[in-house]
Order: C-alpha cells, then sequence, then structure tokens
C-alpha cells in the first residue's frame, strides 16, 4: 500500500472513494448535515494541492432499480462546491466520465453520480470496478463508513491498482481511534452499548467480554436481558431467539469479570409513541400493556459513576427513544457523563449512527475525543473483523 504523504500526484488523476451519503432535508432537498463531506475536504485539498487532480467515487442512499432523483449526488454537488470554493464538474454517465476525466488538469475535480445506478456495484463487479479504474491513474479510499462493504468502488477497484492504491486521511484517522480502544486501552475501559436489536449487537458484545472492564447496556435490547434474567418486562422489545445467547454473555462476562451493568428502573410508556403515558419502574417488574422506552433516573445514576471513573469510553447505541422528547433523558445523561469523563481525561470514541446523531443533538461533538463517520464499519471493528475495503488496499 503506499502511503498519501509519499506519494507523487503531479500529473496524476486520483480516483477518490468518499462516504458522501449524507441526509437532506426532506423538501428542500439541501444537506442537512455536511460532517462526512467536510471529513473527506483534507484528502481532495491534499491531491489538489500536491499536482493532482480529483475523481469523486461515492453512493448515495440505496437505490434499487437504477436512478432514481433523490439519490443523486447533485443534491450533494451543491455544498461540496460551497465548501471547496471551486467549480466541481458532474457526470452522469461513465462515457461522460472517461471524456471528463481526460480533460481534467492539476487542480480540477470531477464528482461521479451515485455508484450504486451502475449495475454491478453492491455485486462487486469486475467489469464495473475496471471501468471505474479507468477514470484515473491512482486509487485513494477515504470512505471509512463503506469500508466494511465488499462493492466495486470500494474494494473491485483496488485491485487495478497494485502500485498505486492507498488510504485516505479520514480512514487513516478512523482507523488510529479505533485502535487506541482496540488495542491497550487505557483501564479502566467501559463500553456503553445500546439502542433497538441486541441481534445487531451480539457480535460485538461478545467482543468487548474480551477487552473491556465495564459493559453498560442500554436502549431496547436491555429488555432481552431483563428477560433472560427472569424480569417481568411488559410490552418491551425482547428478542426470544437471542435469550440463551444472553445468558451466555452474561455467564462469559461473570468467568472473565468484566462487569456487565444493566438498567435497574426504565421509563415506561403505555404505547410506543412520544405522547403516551408514561411512568417509572423497575425494568424487571413492567406491568402487561406496558413497554421500556428509556433508561430511569436509579440507572442513570449508576451508568454516570460508571463512566465518570473509566479511562476509556466507547459508545454505540442510544439509551432510549431518544428522538421523543419524553424518552430522550437517559441518552442526554450518559451524552452528558462521557463528555464529563473527557474532560477528566478519559479517551471517548463515539460510534457512528444514532449514537453520533445523539452527541450532535445535545451540542457535544467537541466535548468527545472523537465521532466516528461510520456505523456499521466501526461495529464490525470492534466485532473483530477484517473491513473488505481495507484489505483491498494491502
Ligand atoms: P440501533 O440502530 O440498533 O442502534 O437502534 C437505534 C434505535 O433504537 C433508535 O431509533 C431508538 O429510538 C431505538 N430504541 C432505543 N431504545 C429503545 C427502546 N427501549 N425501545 C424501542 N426502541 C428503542
Amino acid at each position: 500500500m503506499s502511503q498519501m504523504k509519499s506519494y507523487s500526484f503531479q500529473g496524476k488523476r486520483a480516483v477518490i472513494r468518499v462516504d458522501f451519503n449524507v441526509p437532506l432535508h426532506k423538501e428542500t432537498l439541501e444537506v442537512q448535515d455536511d460532517k462526512r463531506i467536510k471529513a473527506a475536504l483534507p484528502t481532495i485539498n491534499w491531491v489538489l494541492n500536491h499536482g493532482g487532480s480529483v475523481v469523486l467515487l461515492s453512493h448515495f442512499g440505496r437505490p434499487k432499480n437504477g436512478p432514481e432523483d433523490r439519490f443523486s449526488l447533485r443534491h450533494v454537488l451543491v455544498r461540496l462546491q460551497e465548501l471547496l470554493g471551486v467549480s466541481v464538474a458532474f457526470s452522469l454517465t461513465l462515457e461522460e466520465g472517461f471524456l471528463k476525466s481526460k480533460e481534467l488538469n492539476a487542480g480540477d475535480i470531477m464528482l461521479m453520480e451515485n455508484v450504486r445506478f451502475f449495475k454491478g456495484e453492491t455485486e462487486n463487479n469486475s467489469t464495473l470496478s475496471a471501468e471505474f479504474a479507468k477514470l484515473g491513474d491512482c486509487f485513494i479510499n477515504d470512505a471509512f463508513g463503506s469500508a466494511h462493504r465488499a462493492h466495486s468502488s470500494t474494494t473491485g477497484i483496488a485491485s487495478f491498482f497494485p502500485n498505486d492504491r492507498m488510504m485516505g486521511f479520514l480512514m487513516e484517522e478512523e482507523l488510529n481511534n479505533a485502535q487506541r480502544v482496540l488495542s491497550n486501552p487505557s483501564s479502566p475501559f467501559t463500553a456503553i452499548i445500546g439502542g433497538a436489536k441486541v441481534s445487531d449487537k451480539m457480535l460485538i458484545i461478545e467482543n468487548l467480554v474480551s477487552i473491556a472492564s465495564d459493559i453498560i447496556i442500554g436502549g431496547g435490547m436491555a429488555y432481552t436481558f431483563a428477560q433472560a434474567m427472569g424480569g417481568q418486562i411488559g410490552n418491551s422489545l425482547v428478542e426470544e431467539d437471542r435469550l440463551d445467547n444472553v445468558k451466555t454473555i452474561l455467564s462469559q462476562a461473570n468467568q472473565k469479570g468484566v462487569r456487565l451493568h444493566l438498567p435497574v428502573d426504565s421509563v415506561i410508556a403505555d404505547s410506543f409513541s412520544a405522547d403516551a403515558s408514561t411512568q417509572i419502574t423497575s425494568s424487571h417488574h413492567i406491568p402487561k400493556g406496558w413497554m421500556g422506552l428509556d433508561i430511569g433516573p436509579n440507572s442513570i445514576d449508576d451508568f454516570k459513576k460508571v463512566i465518570l471513573s473509566s479511562k476509556t469510553v466507547l459508545w454505540n447505541g442510544p439509551m432510549g427513544v431518544f428522538e421523543w422528547e419524553p424518552f430522550s433523558r437517559g441518552t442526554r445523561d450518559i451524552a452528558l457523563a462521557v463528555a464529563e469523563a473527557t474532560s477528566l481525561g478519559a479517551y471517548s470514541l463515539i460510534g457512528g449512527g444514532d449514537s453520533a446523531s445523539a452527541i450532535a443533538q445535545f451540542a457535544l461533538v467537541d466535548k468527545v475525543s472523537y465521532v466516528s463517520t461510520g456505523g456499521g464499519a466501526l461495529l464490525e471493528l470492534f466485532e473483530g473483523k477484517e473491513l473488505p475495503g481495507i484489505k483491498a488496499l494491502d
């Protein structure tokens, strides 16, 4: 693998795979959160400032059957040009892309339309990879958020540049931050895992049992744990087919001396809605017809104590239905505790997806050590998996 800082981009066209999968305003279709675009700028600007030109590839949403306007990267192009302060060429088809890419001069930049509009992208079709490769002279993968996908524009393309492929600065930064937690984290290391489904987080929890000193479980998944321990959980979320897995995790944590912290109380609701009636009960005594939608005040106190005495904190997944104000307190108070621990010297890594949205919602982005741009990719790293997008660069 080449290194960006020692590679000569003079007179070369760099194909950069970025992750511009950003949310748009529902009505205006303007970019709502440009974090991922901003995060790609150091790599793009490095090439442009070192005598090269740039061809950008990205996916955008999940189009099913070819082009669809709401998934067009033209919506992102506007913000990209504003941030770069230069005009960016845009190509809808590969043919247009080949022609325009040949005309790029040093300092020029072109964005290709959504790679998922091209047949074969998600199947890692090698013909499509070869076509993408024809757009440039070297390949940079800076799309950490897509590194867990083996697609034509993330992995297949890399094989066409055996001596001219490398990681971008964002990819490097993401991996360095993950490594800081994965290998030799300062102890005590607390992992906070929340979100809706225990099945999505099973592998990461199993892996964390070997590296964390404390694991805090919140969100909907906590109720599968409560049921496995014999609690009454009313109509809370539960995955019956995971009860045995959860029991195994409980006993493994016990054997390895890892402290597993579960919510002792919950904010419960009589329906899954923002204006439901609510009350606070023990997480093991939830009446029929009621469901746990947030952790309760005693759980917040317990979790805060653990977080504030940690030296390393990893957070992935909300503590409750934080999108609705009545059930957002658990997630907000845990976010505040992570920020406070950071101010006391702990290193804190926030997984992408909903935890990143929560940190942004509570205006705490600058108060934690690092907010990852990758949800699924970060999860898979912590599950102990090798990411295909990174392996393809070796
Ligand atoms: P995930 O994508 O698995 O990280 O889950 C995030 C989603 O879990 C968010 O949209 C939350 O609203 C939802 N969630 C968190 N806690 C609960 C809960 N107790 N019951 C139902 N959904 C929840």
